[in-house]
């Protein structure tokens, strides 16, 4: 069935190697939203995001951005339609500084942010615009990589577990800047394991397990569904 959505993912799988970890993955995401990936450890989140941006050796199933089917197409293709990856590594140049890390990377399309609008998102980043990558605390480790991936143009963000490891107050800060990014009209994929923020930023949330897409809870719902979201994520 079609639907009006900018991605849509249907039977999605994938493999490492001869391992079969997407068993057929369907979810869909609309221009604008914020949508969570929740479930527990080694369910398949951070796979079903490699394998939309083209990341995964062997895949199958649909993928379609804005319509168009992606599945069979390189990375590098894939990136040019306007899709970035914000991986858990995240990513950044750690012997560079942040303004060389926000000046270096070629940009892939139109409407990248400026340098200014970037610190006025970041201000923590201005401030530290002269220091190196490995000086910079996790938070801020973490800003410069959502803020390089705004300098490409892409409108459509997949950023994988972004509050992992940081402070309460770097989390609020993060979440200030995923709703800023929102009402700039951007779309965002966020995989998570920290339910509270999840559920302060997203509009709706996809529960993986193994491998799968097994429910999705509107944001307003969950407090209905707080129960069965617990089984699902084994807390
Ligand atoms: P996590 O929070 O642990 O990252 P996740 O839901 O993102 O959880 P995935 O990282 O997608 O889970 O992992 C799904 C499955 O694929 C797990 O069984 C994991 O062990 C396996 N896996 C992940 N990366 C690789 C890899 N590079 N090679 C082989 N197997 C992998």
């Amino acid at each position: 069935a079609s639907t009006n959505a900018l991605l849509e993912v249907r039977g999605l799988e994938g493999w490492y190697g001869e391992s079969h970890v997407l068993h057929g993955v369907d979810f869909n995401v609309h221009q604008g939203e914020v949508v969570t990936l929740l479930g527990r450890n080694g369910a398949g989140k951070t796979t079903t995001i490699k394998a939309i941006m083209g990341l995964l050796d062997k895949r199958r199933g649909s993928v379609r951005m804005a319509g168009q089917e992606t599945i069979s197409l390189q990375a590098r293709h894939i990136a040019r339609m306007g899709i970035a990856i914000c991986p858990e590594e995240r990513g950044i140049f750690a012997s560079l500084s942040v303004e060389e890390n926000l000046t270096l990377p070629p940009k892939l399309a139109e409407g990248g942010l400026s340098i200014d609008r970037i610190y006025e998102l970041f201000p923590n980043l201005k401030e530290r615009r002269r220091s190196q990558g490995t000086k910079l605390s996790g938070g801020e480790q973490q800003m410069l990589a959502i803020a390089r991936i705004l300098r490409t143009g892409s409108k459509f963000l997949l950023l994988d577990e972004p509050t992992e490891g940081l402070a309460p107050v770097i989390v609020q800060q993060i979440g200030r800047t995923i709703s800023a990014l929102k009402k700039e009209g951007f779309t965002i994929v966020l995989v998570e394991q920290n339910f509270r923020f999840a559920a302060s930023v997203a509009d709706r949330h996809y529960v993986v397990e193994q491998g799968k897409v097994v429910d999705m809870i509107p944001n307003h719902a969950l407090d209905a569904n707080i129960e069965k979201l617990h089984a699902y994520l084994g807390v």
